[in-house]
């Protein structure tokens, strides 16, 4: 196998460079270059269709781009076979073996490569020791929940220590609450396994919670790449604006501008909103959410902001009733960012 440690030391765990990829006349990615640091959370945030998979499964070698190139470490596998690849994924639907164990389930590849029984044993328990499912090797996966039977997944994957893993919206299927458990989780892992994470996902907040740095696809293409902070804040141009984080764009003096709700506060009297950028407006809309609530101001000037309150002393009534009410509301200057006009995506269609 092409180890990674084959290439040169300070190549990317993962390059693509100009790949491209059609199924028929659909154009499923399009010229995408790529570089991914080792050890690095990275993530393909977009939303449905935008390309996420068929890059990943390029990265894997069950697909073959019709152009462009990919490196694992520095060594081209365009041409690689997927078994040759010092890679492995992690599905959203587990594909675990039903009648086998949960041990047997980690040991299946080692199982198949004919590695002796005493280190498979040994490194399935490691592995299942890393996903804090250590003693679980006799279990039936079927008598598992949901979480737990993507640690199996999980396990399995990580337990040849690959270079990289890649993960296709792995907590899909599970519930909010247990989802965000096991992000903080496969956080904490991968911060422990020291292996280049590649992660799929249509959530913007998971990508943004997760990642050293995240992609986002539109369209078989790329439209930003940083950290998430960067992304937020400095949205390349209005698709990743709406995208990553509510849309809040208005248009003032020529530019279009963006401001984060919670970046805008509702001035209440006496407050001048002194250095602050003033506008006045009627709450058009109002929506209560435990902690925050949410607030459409329509301007005076024209356009709407949303606007997020953290409930500190409001009550749901109290907030409700806030419906219709006229208002001032201001933000810092340096919290309105100005979305670059030359970024913005080219019509093609
Ligand atoms: P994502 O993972 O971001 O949802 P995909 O990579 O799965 O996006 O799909 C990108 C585009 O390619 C979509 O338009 C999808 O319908 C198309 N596509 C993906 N896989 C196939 C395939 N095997 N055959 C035909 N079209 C496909
Ligand atoms: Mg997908």
């Amino acid at each position: 196998m092409a180890r990674q440690e084959d290439g040169p030391q300070d190549a990317p765990a993962v390059r693509l460079n100009g790949v491209r990829k059609l199924y028929g006349d659909v154009v499923a990615v399009d010229h995408v270059d790529l570089a991914i640091d080792r050890d690095e959370f990275f993530t393909m945030l977009g939303p449905s269709g935008s390309g996420k998979t068929t890059c990943l499964r390029m990265i894997a070698g069950f697909e073959r781009p019709d152009e462009g190139a990919i490196e694992l470490g520095g060594s081209d596998v365009t041409g690689v076979p997927p078994f040759e690849r010092d890679v492995n994924t992690v599905f959203q639907d587990y594909a675990l073996f039903p009648h086998m164990s949960v041990g047997e389930n980690v040991e299946y590849g080692m199982r198949i490569r004919k590695v002796p029984k005493d280190e498979r044993r040994r490194r399935a328990s490691e592995a299942l020791e890393l996903v804090r499912l250590g003693g679980y090797e006799d279990r039936r996966t079927t008598q598992l929940s949901g979480g737990q039977r993507q640690r199996v997944a999980l396990a399995r994957a990580l337990v040849n220590r690959p270079a990289v893993l890649l993960l296709d919206e792995p907590l899909g299927a599970l519930d909010l609450k247990l989802r965000q458990q096991m992000q903080d989780e496969l956080r904490t892992i991968q911060g422990e396994v020291g292996i280049t994470f590649v992660y799929v996902t249509h959530d913007q907040e998971e990508a943004l919670t997760m990642s050293d740095r995240l992609a986002v696809f539109n369209d078989g293409r790329i439209e930003q790449v940083g950290a998430p902070a960067d992304v937020y804040e400095h949205p390349a141009n209005e698709f990743v604006a709406g995208f990553v984080g509510v849309s809040n764009i208005v248009e003032r003096d020529g530019r279009r501008v963006t401001i984060r709700p919670e970046k805008v506060r509702i001035l209440e009297e006496p407050d001048r909103g002194d250095g602050f950028e003033v506008e006045e407006g009627r709450i058009r809309e109002v929506s209560y959410a435990g902690m925050v609530t949410r607030f459409v101001v329509e301007l005076d000037r024209g356009g709407e902001l949303q606007v997020v309150r953290q409930n500190l002393e409001m009550s749901s009534q109290d907030a409700l009733e806030q419906r219709g009410r006229r208002v001032r509301v201001g933000w810092a200057g340096e919290h309105a960012y100005a979305i670059p006009e030359a970024a913005t995506t080219e019509e093609d269609s």
